[in-house]
């Protein structure tokens, strides 16, 4: 393994790269900021100077994903995996049910935490047996009469598939776990009930998520909800209930300036597409690598691959690891390899991966 003096490019799923230039800002800043004596992470989340933070943060996503006044964004503790528990508590009354199209590990995991609380959810699609390679398409046709919301999972992280285009239903709201793709793509969130996501993909620290929500559609359920997973609560308070993740708020804010500052979400949508298409493009010319999702489902965040000889994994991933290409590593059920390539992925760091395996295909495919 080699040792870097400048940074390398990490192909990590999550927590991901940051953009260098937030980073920059953040050290800049990090002792005393802007002439407050002391770094955000030491101040008080009722002081005014973070107060702005946290204003200017919601302010800065709701412009760039042009947020209608009537959703609540909050930002909540406990990743995403909270909003598993959350969104069913907040949703359904006893004995109600919602459906969940399953097309990966996390779509599988909300699914099996409602039903705990709510044995009558139902799963629309099962990707299981194909490896979950495939994408549902889902309409009101296949949606049940008694169904509160429709769950999915609109990129998934692990097994390299998103929804190419995203359901649009009449019968019941859609409620989306957008964890590895928020930011990345162009979206109406109108479309969707709730949006989610946690923060460590593409948009800052771990341990933050985002919850984007229709206020008008959020039922009113007699039942007890915990104070942390109230959506009404939380959204009354400001995402200020409690001590929040001050410090994963502050660099969230300064991603959402960065993508401001490049042009915004069309901006990025494109860049990813181009990563994304050098990336797929060489590996469907390879007669080493070949990339096991179809095309219609590919995700342009987390590309997987895989070769035709895994004994030769472990020597890709080495070489890969000495020459600053870092966390390259596939899922441990999915095995080959995987390349997220979320927004702060330079092109630079494409290309460096796609030289790495060219040259890897020439000398030793
Ligand atoms: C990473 C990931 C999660 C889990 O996030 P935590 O913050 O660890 O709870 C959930 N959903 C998707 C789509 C993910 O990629």
């Amino acid at each position: 393994m080699g040792t870097f003096t400048s940074r390398i490019f990490n192909f990590n799923a999550g927590p991901a790269m940051l953009p260098a230039e937030v980073m920059e800002k953040a050290q800049g800043e990090f002792l005393n900021y802007q002439n407050s004596g002391m770094s955000v992470m030491e101040m008080s989340h009722r002081e005014a100077k973070f107060q702005s933070i946290l204003d200017d943060s919601i302010f800065a996503l709701r412009k760039l994903l042009s947020i209608p006044d009537r959703y609540g964004v909050v930002y909540f503790p406990g990743g995403a995996t909270l909003q598993f528990s959350a969104i069913p508590l907040n949703y359904l009354a006893e004995g109600e049910s919602a459906d969940f199209a399953q097309t990966g590990v996390w779509a599988t995991k909300a699914h099996a935490e409602a039903k705990k609380f709510y044995p009558n959810v139902q799963s629309i699609f099962d990707g299981k047996e194909s490896g979950y390679m495939e994408i549902p398409e889902i309409t009101d046709e296949i949606v049940h009469d008694h169904a509160k919301y429709v769950y999915i999972t609109s990129n998934n992280t692990i097994y390299g598939t998103r929804y190419a285009k995203f359901p649009k239903l009449k019968k019941a709201p859609l409620i989306a776990d957008m964890t590895s793709e928020l930011l990345s793509r162009k979206l109406d969130v109108e479309n969707f009930s709730v949006i989610f996501a946690g923060a460590q993909k593409n948009i800052g620290p771990s341990g933050l998520t985002i919850v984007i929500y229709d206020k008008d559609r959020l039922p009113s359920v007699n039942h007890p909800i915990p104070n942390l997973m109230n959506y009404a609560l939380m959204e009354k308070n400001g995402s200020l209930y409690n001590t929040p993740p001050t410090f994963s708020i502050y660099i969230a804010k300064l991603v959402f300036q960065w993508l401001l500052d490049k042009g915004g979400i069309d901006v990025m949508e494109k860049e990813n597409e181009e990563k994304a298409a050098l990336l797929y493009s060489y590996i469907d010319t390879s007669s080493l690598f070949h990339a096991p999702v179809p095309k219609s489902n590919r995700s342009t965040m987390n590309v997987v691959y895989r070769m035709k000889n895994s004994d030769l994994d472990k020597l890709f991933l080495e070489g890969a690891e000495a020459a600053g290409l870092s966390g390259l590593k596939g899922y441990r059920d999915v095995g080959g390899f995987r390349a997220s390539i979320y927004n702060a992925m330079p092109k630079a760091g494409v290309e460096a991966l796609v030289s790495y395996m060219k040259e890897f295909e020439r000398t030793k495919g």
